[in-house]
């Protein structure tokens, strides 16, 4: 089966910005704050937000089954306070998971967190247990700028993340390491400041020793991971420089990469360079990069074309497309298990 681990709410009714805007105007005019049960989305317009997109495109292109968390720039930690993030964050998670319940085969929910600047993140820990406890969901997405943009918070490597990474061993559920919605106007949301965000996670772990505190911790970097693999040899040559272990043991056991890379030489590079043990299958589809591709006639992001068409070998492909989500997800793997998949 082919399972797609980077997917996003992008689509979800004009109604939940709506109630968002609200939100946000009533910040400053509490009389404006709407409660949350005047959010109103049946089933029926859950289902065709998702028919008409994703599922639709998941037909289209083959893929079976998506790891599905809300809409990464809308998470916007930086908006508001602890409480603000978490209502939020509550019912974007609570419609992730509905979708989930309409479309149990297709998708499978991931958690935003209800994080906020400046506050301890053991604010988080109800959140993530309500979404694996009583959603199933199967991964978190962790921001490592809840600043949005100003880089606020201390390096992944502070003992500041440490009450999340507890949880998630004890879980034993990965994060995707998600910026959200830039409010620094030097770096575009996705254009930069989602794949610097990347790069800087990485590095974070690369220049620390976090994975011999926590050595079971995984974390998926996405969009192929920024810059890294790119300058795989640079970073190499950092960690001889620090003294610090082969890349493959510093780091490769816990850190992986995703294909939300937009054409063919780039995920040539992914794959020749990254072990093809640290590679999942991502499109991260109708997100930042909607359009057809000009000089293939294809969406940018249809990236299952590309693992297709690169030189590697069908057993690479498998682990790739199937074989390492199972592994990097546990919990996935326990729900297709329990279908006989
Ligand atoms: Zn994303």
């Amino acid at each position: 089966m082919i399972i797609d681990i980077h997917g996003h709410y992008t689509t979800a009714p004009k109604a939940l910005e709506v109630w968002r805007n609200r939100q946000i105007a009533g910040i400053s005019n509490p009389a404006e704050m709407p409660r949350v049960s005047e959010l109103q989305i049946s089933d029926e317009d859950l289902r065709e937000s998702i028919e008409n997109n994703q599922l639709r495109l998941m037909r289209e292109r083959g893929l079976d089954l998506t790891i599905f968390s809300p809409r990464a720039s809308f998470m916007a930690h930086h908006i508001g306070d602890f409480e603000i993030s978490s209502t939020w964050a509550a019912l974007c998670n609570e419609l992730c998971y509905r979708v989930s319940q309409l479309f149990p085969d297709r998708f499978i929910p991931a958690a935003m967190l209800p994080q906020s600047p400046g506050v301890d993140v053991r604010t988080c820990i109800p959140e993530l247990v309500k979404c694996v406890e009583q959603y199933g969901n199967v991964a978190i997405n962790l921001n490592p700028d809840p600043s949005g943009g100003h880089w606020t918070s201390p390096p992944l490597s502070d003992k500041y993340w440490y009450p999340i990474y507890e949880k998630m061993v004890e879980y034993d559920i990965p994060a995707m390491i998600h910026v959200s919605t830039s409010c620094n106007a030097c770096f575009h949301t996705t254009g930069t400041h989602y794949l610097n965000a990347d790069t800087t996670a990485f590095v974070q772990c690369l220049t620390s020793n976090l994975f011999d505190d926590f050595p079971t911790l995984r974390f998926v970097i996405p969009h192929g991971g920024g810059a890294v693999p790119y300058h795989w040899g640079r970073f190499r040559g950092l960690a001889q420089e620090l003294k610090k272990p082969l890349l493959k043991d510093h780091l490769l056991n816990n850190v992986f990469f995703d294909t939300c890379v937009y054409h063919q030489p780039g995920i040539d590079l992914l794959t020749g360079v990254i072990p093809v043990d640290n590679i999942l299958f991502a499109s991260e589809m109708i997100g930042a990069v909607r359009g057809i591709d000009p000089e293939t006639g294809h969406n940018f992001d249809d990236t299952k074309r590309y693992i297709e068409a690169a030189a590697i070998d069908p057993e690479a492909r498998q682990k790739i497309f199937e074989g390492n989500a199972r592994r990097v997800y546990p919990r996935l793997n326990a729900v297709l298990k329990a279908k006989g998949v």
